[in-house]
């Protein structure tokens, strides 16, 4: 079989297919995947599935990859060279690239020699990979992406990759495997576990793509878990280079069903509300007077930053006191010290709230409402306030 599949290579007949990649929000093409099919002499198109397996256990694959790279290379060079608009795209790489010396270094030399700037060069590997090869694995992913190639790892959620590898993964793009998607999102957990993929996948700030996307219902679920780019056969399957090249040329925006409900996720509901709530309130601090603590977050880096502020409640307090103008310093202390916020929450008041001048950054007082909310947690008896701070001006 692997002389049969290296002759094949020489006789051109592994060709590169090209499969789009539409942005979630725009519908326009973003990226694309790259898939070997086998041309026969007489037409005929073998899917991967047919050799894919077999080049693997033999390792002759890796032959497979580095000819599907060429073309790659060579696909983005003709887009080079006639002024067109190039997109990332991505390779299939197997595992056994990981044990491959110099492996960095050949896909340098290979896009060099076509001046192919790193960035549109990205390097998938499955999910499979990384059983067993965690450490490994996670030496290779970084030294791709030092090079400055992107890594996408494919297939996920169809593998065994535990959290513990999510957590540390250093990867650019994770794409979510196809199997994960039954034909509506009808069920109900399992809408539950995409939700919450596509939420830490955000979170981590890795890129998300839904692969095998085949009908609408599943695009609009895709687009209100947050999803950035979706890939399936809804709009495009894998096609040969020509078609990509004058797809590609049109670029048109795909029309994106907008009939289909845009909040069906609660957490997508949750990011909606919150940003009413910061709209009106800028500022959302949550203390625990308990154990005098607090955990600030202000619109700017609520999504934008893993890590609002957090700190001492009473410190807070005298911080926030010597910003009100000499006239409200007292009004401000009092209301908002801790006992006094304790005594009120002890006398059943459902909340404290003042008007005082404040300092801003440009110098300038201004009538800012503060109000300090008795909120019951589920999982504790403390005291516990949310703070809501209302730029009066
Ligand atoms: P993959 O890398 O996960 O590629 C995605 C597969 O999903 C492709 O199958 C694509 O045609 C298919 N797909 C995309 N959208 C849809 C959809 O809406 N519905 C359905 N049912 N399928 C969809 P394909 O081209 O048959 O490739 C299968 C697998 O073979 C690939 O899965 C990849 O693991 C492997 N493969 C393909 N080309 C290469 C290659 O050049 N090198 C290596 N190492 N593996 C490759
Ligand atoms: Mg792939
Ligand atoms: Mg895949």
């Amino acid at each position: 079989m692997d002389s049969i599949i290296l002759q094949a290579i020489k006789d051109n007949e592994l060709q590169a297919y090209y499969q789009p990649q539409y942005d979630a929000v725009t519908g326009h093409i973003v990226s694309a995947e790259a898939l070997v099919r086998w041309i026969k002499p007489d037409g005929t198109v073998v899917p991967p599935f047919q050799f894919i397996p077999e080049a693997e256990n033999s390792g002759i694959v890796t032959e497979i990859d580095w000819h599907m790279a060429y073309q790659v290379c060579k696909l983005l060079d003709e887009q080079k060279r006639n002024n067109e608009q190039q997109f990332p795209i991505a390779v299939n790489f197997s595992r056994h690239h990981i044990r491959e010396e110099n492996f960095v270094q050949k896909l340098v030399e290979l896009t060099d020699q076509f001046h192919i700037p790193h960035e549109l060069f990205e390097v998938e590997i499955t999910e499979s990979a990384m059983v067993n090869e965690e450490e490994k694995i996670l030496g290779w992913i970084n030294g791709v992406r030092n090079a400055g190639f992107s890594v996408a790892i494919d297939d996920f959620g169809s593998g065994l990759s535990s959290l513990q590898f999510v957590k540390d993964m250093p990867a650019d793009i994770l794409k979510i495997d196809k199997s994960l998607l039954s034909h509506n999102c009808e069920n109900e957990k399992e809408r539950i576990v995409l939700e919450s993929i596509f939420y830490f996948a955000n979170r981590l700030k890795l890129t998300t793509i839904a692969e095998g996307v085949e009908t609408k219902e599943q695009l609009g679920f895709m687009k209100t878990c947050g999803c950035n780019r979706i890939q399936g056969y809804l709009f495009a399957k894998p096609m040969p280079k020509t078609d990509f090249l004058a797809l590609c040329r049109l670029n048109q925006q795909t029309n994106f069903d907008s009939d289909i409900l845009g909040i069906q996720s609660p957490i997508s509901a949750m990011e909606l509300l919150m940003g009413v709530v910061f709209r009106k309130y800028p500022l959302v601090i949550f203390s625990n007077l308990t154990r005098n603590t607090y955990y600030m977050m202000a619109y700017e880096n609520f999504t934008s930053r893993s890590c609002p502020s957090t700190g001492i409640f009473d410190e807070l307090i005298v911080h926030g006191t010597a910003s009100m103008h000499d006239e409200d310093k007292k009004i401000f202390s009092d209301a908002f010290n801790r006992l006094h916020l304790l005594q009120a929450h002890a006398d059943g008041e459902p909340f404290v709230c003042a008007v005082t001048r404040q300092l801003g950054d440009d110098g300038i007082y201004r009538r800012v409402e503060t109000t300090d909310y008795f909120v019951k947690s589920p999982s504790s008896d403390d005291v516990l306030v949310i703070t809501l701070c209302d730029n009066l001006e």
